[in-house]
Order: structure tokens, then sequence, then C-alpha cells
């Protein structure tokens, strides 16, 4: 069972649980009745490493291939905006790549 109030990372003051179905990739994917909390305060989102660890069993079944853009003479992979706005993602901000095998890198976010 979730806790229903917990202390809120940001203030300390009352988060409350709270739950949101997510649908990626057009509803191709969806996580439904994923926990939350939310401060009743500052008003941010943040989730308990278990209720990420839920959340990550779910979401490990699938996949979206993309193609391959040039930008200038680089390559880049663009993110779908549902992933964009899951993940939190801005223009400018650091991800790690770590090249799992020949045929896998991953993609770390912050
Ligand atoms: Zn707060």
């Amino acid at each position: 069972m979730e806790t229903e109030k917990i202390d809120c990372v940001f203030c300390s003051e009352t988060a409350e649980l709270k739950y949101e179905t997510i649908e990626l990739l057009d509803g191709k994917v969806v996580l439904k009745q994923q926990p939350y909390y939310k401060c009743k305060k500052c008003g941010k989102e943040f989730v308990t490493s278990r209720q990420m660890k839920e959340t990550e069993k779910q979401i490990n079944s699938f996949s979206v291939s993309r193609p391959i853009v040039s930008t200038g003479r680089s390559l880049a992979i663009t993110i779908p905006t549902d992933l964009v706005k899951f993940y939190k993602l801005k223009k400018g901000e650091n991800v790690q790549l770590i090249p799992e095998s020949r045929h896998m890198l991953k993609v770390k976010f912050f």
C-alpha cells in the first residue's frame, strides 16, 4: 500500500498521493494508475524510488523506432513528444550515452 501523505522532497511540506494514467506513443503504451506525489504547498510532483521501480516494470516491455537524422556534422535521434513530456526533458540538458553492446546504446536522463 502506498502512503497517503509524505513530506515533500523540495519544501518539506505535505505531499499527497495521486494517480495518473500515462499514454505514450499514441496509446501504444498505457501505464495505468501510476502513483506519484504532489505537494500541496509548492505544487511540485515527484515519485519515490519504489514508485519508479513499479513504472519501470511496466515500461520495460516496449520500444520505439526512430530514424537517424543529421544536424550539421553530427547525427541525431529525435525523441517523440510524449516521451519528452514523460521524462521531463528540456533542450540543452545533457544526457548520458551508455554503450551496452554492438547493438545497444542506452540513454540515461538525470
Ligand atoms: Zn513542496
